[in-house]
């Protein structure tokens, strides 16, 4: 029997888009700039070209001003600073966006410090991670994937999140730490779970919201997830499918899915589920880095 909600991540997404574009054509009639993004791609690892393309193609879209930059493996580190600080310095530019990761020559995190905050869509930047961290959400700009996961949650469960107990697997400055501090920051009574928690189940199955951001193929079992959890799986992992046909992969989450459907209360499918939001997410950061960079009033 079937009684878990899906949540359903391309829908959203939609809607979150659609806001979006409005809200940039507003700031266009407004100040006659368009939100500016530049995304720099270094190496030719192909899930990192399938990102930067589709990053590139969804700003266009949205009648933002996208600039592509791609450079070779062999890139000298002082090189990639110094194309950074030329887009720190572009007016044109709202947004910086370097696909990581970066070939093991290059130095990610003084890149990343290089950026200016105002600048980091990604969220990443020391100063970011501190505002989020201090409580000052509102003069951050948050990672792209834990913000998408939280405006799901919103969704499905209300605006009020206030003393749930939330549990998040995975402790990765990119989704873990920041979606524990999100969540924090709506009054959560937060657990951060990883791999040397013991007693998993246990620490899962009292939780009201769990966030699974471990990277594991359905490691996350459903019997260990209370009756009515709301269920945000991050976790992507492809695997290969050969009942689909030679050669053939799909795509599945870090938590069982089919063993959650009978008793949690509502669930993100993957793939459709979280995915779809990461990257409107970079759009809404690099609407607001542009708002904020233009002089307008927040986004609230
Ligand atoms: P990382 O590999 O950086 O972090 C994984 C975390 O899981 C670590 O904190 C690790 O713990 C923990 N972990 C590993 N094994 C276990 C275990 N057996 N029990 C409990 N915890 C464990 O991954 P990311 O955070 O970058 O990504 C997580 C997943 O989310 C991946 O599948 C990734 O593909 C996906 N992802 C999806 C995005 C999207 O848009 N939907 C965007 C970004 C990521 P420890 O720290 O102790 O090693």
């Amino acid at each position: 029997m079937t009684q878990a909600t899906l949540i359903d991540g391309k829908a959203i997404a939609a809607s979150v888009r659609e806001e979006i574009g409005r809200r940039a054509q507003e700031l266009q009639a407004a100040t006659g700039k368009r939100p500016g993004l530049a995304v720099v791609l270094v190496g030719e690892d192909p899930a990192s070209q399938v990102y930067v393309r589709s990053k590139d193609r969804t700003a266009n879209e949205l009648g933002f001003h996208s600039v592509k930059h791609t450079l070779p493996a062999d890139t000298a580190e002082a090189d990639l600073l110094a194309l950074i600080e030329t887009l720190n310095t572009d007016p044109d530019i709202h947004g910086i966006l370097v696909q990581l990761p970066l070939p093991g020559h290059i130095d990610e995190s003084k890149v990343l410090r290089l950026i200016r905050p105002e600048k980091d869509v990604d969220g990443f930047h020391p100063v970011n991670v501190g505002l989020l961290n201090a409580g000052e959400r509102d003069h951050a700009l948050v990672p792209c994937t834990p913000h998408g996961s939280l405006i799901l949650l919103k969704r499905t469960l209300g605006a009020d999140l206030s003393g749930k107990t939330a549990v998040v697997v995975g402790r990765s400055n990119i989704v873990g730490k920041p979606m524990a501090s999100l969540l924090l920051a709506e009054s959560c009574t937060v657990t951060i779970a990883h791999s040397r928690t013991r007693n998993l189940p246990d620490v899962i199955r009292a939780a009201d919201i769990v966030v699974a951001a471990v990277g594991r193929p359905e490691m996350i079992r459903g019997e260990w997830i209370g009756k009515g959890a709301t269920v945000i799986d991050v976790g992507i992992n492809r695997l290969p499918a050969p009942e689909l046909g030679e050669g053939k992969t799909r795509l599945v989450g870090d938590v069982a899915f089919d063993e959650c459907l009978d008793h949690v209360g509502a669930i993100t499918p993957v793939p459709g589920g979280v995915g779809p939001m990461t990257i409107v997410m970079l759009m809404a950061n690099t609407l607001t880095a542009a708002r904020r960079q233009l002089g307008l009033p927040e986004d609230k």
